[in-house]
């Protein structure tokens, strides 16, 4: 559901805009990176993720079936708390179980459970037992996982390479409007024109899904930034690949 002007607790003052940005912004409620659909003040340059901006007050997890999460604002109390998704920090909105003490960003509660590109599919889990694509540890954080099993990406591991990623990213775009050119022209197309060509050269031959599912990060990624719908920009994903 979307609108295209808001009112928000966090930000009385002046309404919220719908708006769909491929550079990644800073959510100023639940203080994580975002991409694709935000509300903004353009007047104050205040940020909200979709998720964050229409929460749920209350929702249930298929992972915590016992656990009814309520929208929190901050997190409760003051010891410093950790979103059992993706293990980072806690330090604005929350979806938070009063009984059990689970939490979750609101963009982490709604990461989709399956990430359906029309080719490749990838699967939420809460744990794997293989070894993740990118840290080659298991267990840890909820993960994507290919349909064959053999391609997994801890959810934790893409908001590690984001934060690396968002610091080079910065250094090297000072200028926003620069920035904005440049992320313009090295644009990738779509993920899926890229499977699809994936898919025509080797024509004749079954492509493995996890060489595919590999194909697929930049959708992982985009996720855990609060919109799968979003194509991320060459800029960033080259980024991404290096890292
Ligand atoms: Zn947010
Ligand atoms: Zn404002
Ligand atoms: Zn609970
Ligand atoms: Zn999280
Ligand atoms: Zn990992």
């Amino acid at each position: 559901m979307k609108y295209n002007e808001i009112s928000h607790f966090s930000h009385p003052q002046h309404k919220l805009k719908f708006e769909y940005s491929e550079i990644p912004f800073n959510c100023d409620g639940c203080k994580e990176v975002g991409i694709g659909s935000r509300y903004k003040c353009a007047t104050c340059d205040f940020d909200l993720h979709m998720h964050c901006a229409i929460p749920t007050p209350s929702i249930f997890h298929p992972f915590y079936t016992k656990c009814s999460f309520q929208f929190l604002s901050r997190p409760p109390g003051d010891s410093p708390r950790f979103c059992n998704a993706c293990e980072k920090d806690i330090t604005g909105f929350v979806y938070h179980c009063k009984s059990c003490g689970f939490d979750l960003h609101p963009c982490c509660a709604k990461l989709p459970m399956v990430l359906d590109d029309g080719e490749v599919k990838l699967y939420l889990y809460r744990k794997v037992s293989s070894s993740c694509h990118r840290c080659g540890r298991q267990g840890r954080s909820w993960s994507y996982r290919s349909k064959c099993k053999e391609y997994n990406l801890h959810v934790a591991c893409v908001k590690e390479m984001l934060v690396e990623t968002w610091h080079e990213f910065l250094g090297s775009h000072g200028n926003k409007s620069n920035s904005n050119r440049k992320l313009e022209m090295t644009r990738i197309p779509s993920l899926k024109n890229t499977l699809q060509n994936h898919h025509r050269r080797s024509k004749g031959k079954v492509k493995k899904c996890c060489e595919m599912a590999g194909l697929a990060v930049q959708f992982v990624i985009s996720a855990v930034l609060g919109d799968p719908t979003t194509l991320i920009a060459g800029v960033i994903g080259n980024f991404m690949s290096r890292a």
